[in-house]
């Protein structure tokens, strides 16, 4: 045993991420002095293993080698420091048609079948990221063991698919299908110990006990697996439906149906067809091949390729390590704990000593909301200092001050804070929507001045708009761009021009929205009608949201300083905010709000109004937000259509299956979009007019 151990580990190190001999192929194929037979998953050239075409290929060729050559077992592994693979070259999916993704699945289908059917008992051992087609190769395995770092998902949901390459089946098959539903349906990986759990693999062992737990599977040690217990019970057709109704209640609740085809579908595969793999294999390569072509499917795609765009944004690192916040309040408590969950070193320091304690008491529970592990929120924790004297500024790489939205009380800090900071320390600012070359003002060098502008709550808003303005240094823009990436965020660089692009894009959406109310339609009509469009909020809810104060507010400045007609803001939305009725912080706005900050809302279909037939309805609400966009682009607020389209998608939620805003302009014809404006304008007065930036999308 300990000789097959150190043949086993020495074998594993050999074939490791150290080799450096120049590669042409994606595997390596080597056998071990006990004739084991080791795949080893290296894409050359990229830092992840993604399986396409290729790969599958190969893997076809080296299985009919091993088939010759009959080692006593196959170990299929990655060579990559961040995991085993994370999924599917998405790529192949662009455009792609049903016909070409029916081809090549069955294909692929073919050669995993032969994997499955392989002689020699085989292995996969994973770590890191395992996901997609990734896990579904390890998954046509005879057992699986995990490293513990390993996270194990689906994530083909998010693109609008299901998984295409056997997961539906075997993954129902080997594990508690009610989990491994889940999994699919919402994308979420487990860890290692949870895939455990729930059967997906069969052992979890640390990276430097990989050997014994290979040789325990190959010498029979792992306890017996003959399918799951539960996979059995669901093997009954009326078991599955009763699971599968829950399923569809489940996932209405988060999707539309319309909208978001494949889970619905994958619940229909597993109801008709779970326990009869033959059928399902089939039905699964012909449903996904046919997801493949739709819209959803295609925009999801397209999201995800503006994700990876916006993080491209980054050229270098920041050399940010040390992060100072001034202003402890809503958004300076959050970006501070962020900060230091993502491993930064962060003082926070505020005017008075209450926010601060507040916000290292909020801090405690959102770190343990994201990061979901002790050690992590206690490291997280170490890493963030109360600071209210302001200690920390001198030793700053980076201020950011989220202090009230007030110019002279900003620069007043500004003014305070600058004769401190090191030499190569950036300043920033959290505002909504001042004027960076105001705020800049009186400071010695505003060439390290930079906006860095988070949405509110900081850890599930993507998006910080990476703010410019004349006299900023472009190394400074750069290195900001870099940090956001680097907190994982999605950076949007633009120029500062009022509302910068997401509050200037929504604030029309919002504004008519009152108008419509005024006239008399219900409240959850309006939001309803934006939700059903995939708005994640509809616009009434969300002025709540944001408190109906800063909502007047950003609609008075941007009526002021932008050259577009608004309409007018209903007297007595004035009358509320005086009153105190300012929305979700206060229980009262437009809605009433219950104790677990929900708003109270009407059942829509039992409204007696007659405006849900009302064809303008939608494009009242859409239209305005889209001619923002597109002035933002036209004054180049934006430079980049994806980008611009990227951050309303980010910043705002805008319905991601339709692409973005632009996107979606495009696909339903700019001319058409154009017309309909006219005619809204023609009902509806000049707030409808046509911006003149859509002349050159027509190009
Ligand atoms: P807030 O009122 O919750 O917090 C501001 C904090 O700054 C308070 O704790 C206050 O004590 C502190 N402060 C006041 N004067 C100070 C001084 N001289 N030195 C240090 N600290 C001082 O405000 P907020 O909502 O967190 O907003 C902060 C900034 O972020 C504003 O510019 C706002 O426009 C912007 N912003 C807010 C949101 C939002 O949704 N709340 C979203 C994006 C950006």
């Amino acid at each position: 045993m300990g000789r097959m151990l150190t043949a086993l580990s020495d074998r594993a190190l050999e074939l490791g991420p150290a080799r450096t001999a120049p590669q042409e192929g994606n595997w390596r194929l080597a056998t071990d002095r006990d004739y084991v037979a080791w795949l080893v998953l290296d894409r050359p050239d990229r830092s992840v293993n993604t399986i396409d075409r290729s790969v599958i290929e190969e893997l076809d060729r080296h299985l009919g080698t091993i088939a010759e050559q009959k080692p006593t077992a196959l170990v299929i592994r990655s060579a990559k420091p961040t995991g085993f693979a994370v999924g599917a070259d998405i790529q192949q999916f662009v455009g792609a048609s049903t016909a070409e993704i029916h081809g090549m699945l069955e294909e692929a289908h073919h050669v995993l079948d032969r994997l499955a059917s392989l002689e020699a008992k085989t292995i996969a051992v994973v770590h890191g990221h395992c996901l997609g087609a990734g896990l579904e190769i390890a998954l046509a395995c005879d057992r699986r063991i995990a490293v513990a770092d390993a996270s194990l998902g689906f994530p083909e949901v998010m693109l609008g698919l299901h998984p295409g390459l056997g997961g539906t089946y075997r993954a129902t098959a080997i594990a508690d299908p009610i989990e491994a539903m889940t999994m699919m349906l919402t994308g979420r990986s487990v860890s290692a110990r949870k895939a455990k759990a729930i059967g997906l693999v069969d052992a979890v062992a640390e990276e430097r006990h990989v050997g014994a737990a290979v040789e325990a599977a190959l010498y029979g040690d792992l306890p017996p697996r003959g399918g799951s217990f539960k996979a059995q019970a669901f093997s009954l057709k009326p078991a599955r439906a009763f699971a599968a109704g829950q399923m569809r209640r489940k996932t209405a609740e988060k999707a539309a149906k319309a909208h978001y085809p494949a889970p619905y579908r994958l619940i229909d595969l597993w109801e008709a067809h779970g326990g009869d793999p033959e059928t399902m294999r089939h039905e699964e390569v012909k449903s996904f091949a046919e997801l493949i072509e739709t819209e959803t499917a295609q925009n999801l795609v397209r999201v995800f390729f503006l994700r990876e765009a916006m993080r491209g944004l980054k050229e270098g690192a920041s050399a940010i390590r040390h992060v100072h916040v001034v202003g402890a309040g809503a958004m300076g408590g959050e970006i501070a704990a962020f900060a230091a969950g993502r491993g930064f070193h962060v003082t926070l320091g505020d005017i008075a000593a209450e926010p601060i304690g507040k916000a290292m008491r909020a801090a405690t529970k959102m770190l343990e909301r994201t990061l979901k592990d002790k050690i992590k929120v206690r490291d997280a924790l170490d890493r963030l200092t109360p600071d209210p004297r302001g200690f920390g500024i001198r030793h700053a790489d980076l201020v950011i001050e989220a202090a009230p939205e007030k110019p002279d009380l900003k620069r007043k800090i500004y003014a305070e804070i600058e004769p401190q900071l090191k030499d190569g320390a950036l300043l920033a600012t959290n505002t909504s929507a001042l004027k960076l070359a105001e705020l800049a003002e009186g400071l010695a060098d505003p060439s390290r001045f930079v906006g860095l502008h988070f949405f509110n709550p900081v850890s599930r808003m993507q998006l910080v708009e990476i703010v410019h303005h004349d006299r900023i240094d472009p190394k400074t823009a750069r290195r900001a761009t870099a940090f956001a990436v680097e907190l994982s965020k999605l950076p949007a660089p633009l120029a500062s021009a009022p509302g910068f692009l997401v509050n200037r894009a929504l604030t029309p959406y919002m504004a008519e929205a009152l108008v419509i109310l005024d006239e008399g339609v219900p409240k959850e009509r309006i939001d309803r009608t934006a939700e059903d469009f995939g708005m994640p909020m509809g616009p009434i809810e969300l002025t709540d949201q944001v408190g109906l104060d800063i909502a007047l507010d950003v609609a008075t400045s941007l009526r002021r300083d932008l050259d577009t007609a608004y309409p007018e803001t209903p007297g007595w939305l004035k009358a509320m905010v005086e009153e105190g009725r300012l929305g979700r912080k206060t229980g009262r706005g437009l809605y009433e709000w219950d104790e677990d900050g929900k708003p109270k809302k009407k059942k829509v279909e039992a409204l007696p109004d007659d405006s849900r037939s009302d064809p303008d309805l939608l494009d009242r609400l859409i239209l305005p937000m889209l001619n923002a966009v597109v002035a933002c682009l036209r004054e180049g607020v934006v430079e980049r259509e994806d980008i611009a389209d990227g951050a309303m998608i980010f910043g705002t939620g805008f319905a991601p299956f339709r692409g973005g805003p632009l996107h979606y302009a495009r696909s339903r014809g700019v001319d058409a979009i154009v017309a309909r404006m006219r005619e809204l304008e023609g009902k509806h007065g000049p707030r409808f007019a046509a911006d003149a930036g859509w002349e050159r999308l027509k190009g």
